[in-house]
């Protein structure tokens, strides 16, 4: 009998309710590796995002995506799973990686696998091709496949996309003759983490919260869908979002936090609903902890301003943008001033008011 792909209650796919915990501190966890955060979030935005921002400073960024995801995604597996396994998995079963890849995708809504090949042995060296359907995000897709072929191989690698679609794409990837020279880890910001107490309606059979189960599970299609909006959500780690980030302020300076604070407010006002803001401060804590970005704690708006404290918070200038985005929609505004920070002990305070 085929293995149950979804909870029978709730329909969210096995491989994530028995991967993934969301806390009561409005994080969500791995099960096995609790320091390991992650979000559900929305994710069609995510190259818009990075359009927005090459739009905005008139360089192509493609590259820092790609890298930044890139050494994440090698850190991540080197972390998790001992070289010699993954070597040992590579030269004997690679297939057994590539199915794995493809049930992560489809069950972390980052598209559909339609067809993957794996040479070992070609003139350029070891091979790998896949064919991606409406991937949530083809620049962090390319860095995690490069990043995951990097630590499998040992061998520094390269990558090619080709569209060869509607939305499809042909991931090409090769592993050097050469390991890699040694290179400094990725700095990881670390959380401080508190303890919340976000109760959650869950599902009684695989304890996910009701909330994100409401949500349509795709694995033919590898998809997330809000079935209100029919926007489209992906689970994936903040690390590698904030490691794009960072590497982008650090070439090109502080514009970038700003930068993507607008495109995330922009996105934010198209696709969010206004009933989201009139529902108050209990839906608002539930929404921002269902995604996994922290627990709102203090909060204060009235027609004027709008102010928060959120601990727990990942990828601030995206919760800035979120909150600026459901503030100008709700007040029916086209701009408003914001000023953000964060204490030492990991409190955001956001600070929203009418121009
Ligand atoms: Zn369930």
């Amino acid at each position: 009998m085929a293995k149950q792909r979804y909870c029978e209650e709730c329909g969210v796919p096995r491989l994530l309710y028995r991967e993934l915990t969301w806390r009561t501190n409005g994080t969500i966890i791995e099960t096995k590796d609790p320091e390991h955060r992650m979000l559900f979030s929305e994710s069609e935005n995510l190259d818009g995002l990075f359009d927005e921002i090459e739009k905005i400073i008139g360089i192509p960024i493609e590259k820092f995506v790609i890298e930044s995801k890139r050494r994440v995604a090698k850190d991540y597996l080197e972390k998790m799973i001992p070289s010699f396994v993954l070597r040992l998995l590579y030269t004997f079963r690679p297939g057994l990686i590539v199915d794995r890849m493809t049930l992560i995708c489809e069950a972390h809504g980052y598209g559909k696998i339609q067809s993957s090949e794996v040479c070992k042995h070609t003139e350029r060296g070891a091979y790998q091709a896949t064919v991606i359907d409406h991937p949530y995000s083809i620049l962090c897709y390319r860095g995690d496949n490069l990043g995951g072929m990097e630590a499998s191989t040992r061998r520094d690698c390269t990558s090619r996309v080709t569209e060869v679609g509607d939305d499809k794409y042909l991931l090409e990837l090769w592993a050097g003759n050469h390991p890699p020279e040694l290179k400094e880890r990725m700095k990881v910001r670390e959380y401080p983490v508190e303890e919340g107490n976000i109760e959650f309606k869950r599902c009684s059979r695989c304890d996910t919260p009701l909330a994100v189960a409401a949500y349509d599970f795709n694995l033919d299609d590898g998809t997330i869908i809000n079935p209100e909006n029919g926007t489209r959500m992906a689970i994936f780690g903040p690390v590698g979002l904030e490691a794009v980030f960072t590497a982008l302020e650090e070439e090109l300076g502080d514009m970038i936090p700003e930068t993507v604070i607008e495109a995330q407010k922009r996105y934010t006002r198209e696709h969010f609903r206004v009933e989201d803001w009139v529902a108050g401060e209990e839906h608002l804590r539930r929404m921002i902890a269902m995604r996994g970005y922290g627990i709102l704690k203090s909060y204060e708006a009235d027609l004027e301003h709008f102010a928060a404290t959120i601990h727990n918070p990942v990828v601030i200038p995206l919760i800035v943008g979120m909150a600026k985005g459901i503030f100008e929609k709700a007040m029916k505004i086209d701009s408003s001033v914001h000023e953000w920070s964060i204490s030492e002990d990991g409190e955001l305070r956001v600070n929203i008011r009418k121009e």
